[in-house]
């Protein structure tokens, strides 16, 4: 069996810049009818940030999309290679954790707000929004919700822990390429 020791760890970081109002959803939402709360997802002090789960899964797409290697389900939600041994994989791990070769290369930071001395509720904005019947596609009678967002412009810190386990790992590469 190979044998894989850490060689060491290479930081990538940078910033995510929103180039339109989102919503970041965290808990799992139920969908309420013209209510007031759709909250973004803040920490237990109130500061808002992308969880780095959520930006580690969309990383992992776009790269797949890229390849078209992507598959979907029924429904339509992109599945994750599951190979455990292609190049995708070697870097966010394969979907399923029994079919794990080699240690996860990566970690995604969560991305936090950046203040600039204001306070994180000035980055909120409310905006209504038709309810989707997410099976068919159409727009929901009389469904408005009111959707909390980040404003357009906001910044979000971006950070990348890269291990290396191996002499030579041209994984790294890849990556660096590639994001
Ligand atoms: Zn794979």
């Amino acid at each position: 069996m190979e044998e894989i020791t850490l060689k060491g760890k290479v930081i990538i970081n940078g910033v995510i810049k929103l180039e339109s109002g989102i919503h970041i959803g965290g808990v799992k939402e139920t969908l309420k009818i013209g209510g007031t709360d759709n909250p973004v997802i803040k920490d237990k002090n109130d500061n808002i940030f992308i969880p780095g789960s959520s930006l580690k899964g969309k990383i992992r797409s776009l790269l797949e999309k890229k390849d078209g290697k992507i598959s979907y389900d029924k429904r339509g939600n992109a599945l994750p290679c599951n190979c455990g041994k292609c190049e995708i994989c070697k870097i966010f791990g394969p979907h399923d954790s029994k079919n794990i070769q080699e240690p996860v290369r990566i970690i995604v930071r969560d991305a936090y707000l950046e203040l600039n001395g204001k306070k994180p509720y000035e980055y909120l904005e409310i905006k209504p929004e038709n309810t989707i019947d997410r099976v068919k596609g159409t727009t929901v009678k009389g469904g408005i919700r009111n959707i909390e967002r980040v404003v357009a412009g906001s910044k979000f810190k971006f950070e990348v822990v890269f291990n290396i386990y191996k002499d030579g790992d041209k994984v790294l590469d890849t990556f660096q390429k590639r994001i």
